[in-house]
C-alpha cells in the first residue's frame, strides 16, 4: 500500500499553482480561485518556514533631545503582517506630539519611568491621565493623543500596533498638518490674525522637549460625572496572574479592559527549565517582546515545517494566527515576555487539553501504540489553566 503524506499533497498542490501562474500569467490562483493566505504570496507559503525573529536592539533609533524611537514593521520582518511595533524613550519633558493613526489603534506597555497621556475622542471626551511602569493603555484607531514624559527618569515603553503595515514615521501629526495649511485658513479656522501663525512650524516636529508639566489634581471619584466612561489606563501589574506549572500569565483583554476592543496583551513569565506548553491561537496573531532572560520558541507551520529560533532581552518575536507554538526558558533566571495579540478576545488551545479531550481508543488509533500509554496523561491543560 502506498500511503499519501500530506506534505506530498501540498507540493502537488504547488505544482498546480505554479501551473496555473504560466497559464493565466497574473493571479497565481487562478480565476474564482480562493488565495490560501491572502492577496499576494505569503511569507509562510514556502517549503521552510521564515524567521519568527526580530533582532530589535540592532535597529537604529530616530533620536532627538526630547527622545528616541524605533519601530519593528513588516517591512523589515516579513512575516509580521498583522501587527508592528515602536521602542521609545521620552526624557523628563520630551514630548511625543499631538498625532493620530489612521491605519492601526495603539497598545502600550510602560517598562520604565513615568509619561502622562492626552486623548481625545470622537465624542468630544478628553483623558489626561498619568502612567507608571507596568500600566498599559489603548488607542482606537483615529483617536488623538500625545504622550510627554514626566520625569524624574526617562520613560520607556512598547508601542504595539494592530497593523503590520503601520509606520510611526508616517503618523498623522498636528505640525505636520498645520504647517502646510495656508495661514488664513488657520486665520479663519481659529479666529485669530494670520500672523499669529507665521512662528508655527513649518514641518513636523515628531518628538520636541519642554519643561515638565505640574502634577496632576486629584483624579474625580470612580462613577462621578467627571469620571471617564472609558479610561485608556491598565494597571496591568496590578493583576493577579494565573499560575501554571513553569510560570504565570496575566491577560488583558477587552473582558478587563473594555476600550481594547481590537487587541489583548500577556505578559508571561517562565521559571528556569518551565515551559509554556504545546498550543495555539485560533483567533489572532501573536507579537512578543523579550524583556528578560533567554528562551527558545519552536513554531511548528504545518507540512512539516518547525522552527526553533533563540530569544534574548531586547528580541521580538511573532507567532502567527493558529500557528502551533511552544516557549521553553533556556536560561539560568526567570523569563518575561510581553505579548500582544490582534484580537480583543483572548483564545487559545492547548494540545494537552485536546487530547485529554479526546478517548484513549481514538487516540490509539490516531498514533497508531497501545491504549495503555495514555493512561498516565494530564487529563487536562495542566500548566495553563483559565
Ligand atoms: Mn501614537
Ligand atoms: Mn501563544
Amino acid at each position: 500500500m502506498t500511503s499519501i503524506s500530506r506534505r506530498d499533497l501540498m507540493e502537488a498542490a504547488a505544482v498546480t499553482g505554479s501551473l496555473i501562474v504560466a497559464a493565466s500569467g497574473s493571479n497565481a490562483y487562478g480565476d474564482g480561485a480562493q488565495p490560501q493566505f491572502g492577496p499576494g504570496p505569503s511569507v509562510l507559503q514556502g517549503k521552510e518556514l521564515p524567521s519568527f525573529r526580530f533582532d530589535f536592539g540592532a535597529q537604529k533609533p530616530r533620536t532627538s533631545d526630547g527622545g528616541w524611537a524605533k519601530e519593528a514593521t513588516v517591512l523589515k520582518f516579513p512575516v509580521s503582517e498583522k501587527l508592528a511595533a515602536v521602542l521609545m524613550a521620552l526624557v523628563p519633558g520630551g514630548l511625543r506630539e499631538l498625532h493620530w493613526h489612521a491605519n492601526a489603534a495603539e497598545w502600550a506597555y510602560v517598562i520604565k519611568g513615568r509619561c502622562r497621556v492626552t486623548t481625545i475622542d470622537p465624542e468630544g471626551r478628553s483623558e489626561v491621565v498619568d502612567f507608571n511602569p507596568g500600566d498599559v493603555w489603548y488607542f482606537p484607531r483615529g483617536h488623538g493623543h500625545s504622550i510627554q514624559g514626566i520625569g524624574p527618569d526617562d520613560c520607556e515603553f512598547v508601542l504595539v500596533f494592530d497593523n503590520g503595515y503601520f509606520s510611526e514615521f508616517g503618523t498623522f501629526s498636528i505640525t505636520d498638518w498645520l504647517g502646510h495649511a495656508p495661514a488664513d485658513v488657520l486665520s479663519k479656522n481659529f479666529g485669530e490674525p494670520a500672523a499669529t501663525f507665521a512662528s508655527f512650524p513649518k514641518d513636523e516636529v515628531y518628538l520636541v522637549k519642554g519643561p515638565v508639566p505640574p502634577p496632576l489634581p486629584p483624579e474625580p471619584v470612580p462613577g462621578s460625572l467627571d469620571a471617564p466612561a472609558l479610561s485608556h489606563r491598565y494597571p496591568f501589574l496590578a493583576q493577579r496572574p494565573q499560575i501554571f506549572e513553569g510560570g504565570t500569565l496575566r491577560l488583558v483583554s477587552e473582558r478587563e479592559f473594555p476600550i481594547s476592543t481590537t487587541m489583548t496583551g500577556g505578559l508571561l513569565q517562565i521559571k528556569p527549565g518551565g515551559m509554556r506548553e504545546l498550543h495555539w491561537h485560533p483567533n489572532a496573531d501573536e507579537w512578543q517582546y523579550y524583556l528578560k532572560g533567554k528562551a527558545r520558541m519552536t513554531v511548528f507551520g504545518s507540512g512539516g515545517r518547525a522552527r526553533t529560533e533563540e530569544f534574548s532581552a531586547g528580541d521580538v518575536g511573532y507567532v502567527p494566527q493558529g500557528f502551533g507554538h511552544y516557549i521553553e526558558n533556556v536560561g539560568s533566571d526567570d523569563l518575561e515576555v510581553l505579548l500582544a495579540f490582534n484580537s480583543g478576545l483572548y483564545q487559545s488551545i492547548s494540545v494537552t487539553a485536546w487530547m485529554a479531550a479526546n478517548t484513549p481508543l481514538l487516540l490509539s488509533t490516531n498514533f497508531g501504540v497501545p491504549q495503555s500509554v495514555f493512561a498516565t496523561f494530564p487529563k487536562g491543560e495542566t500548566t495553563m489553566p483559565d
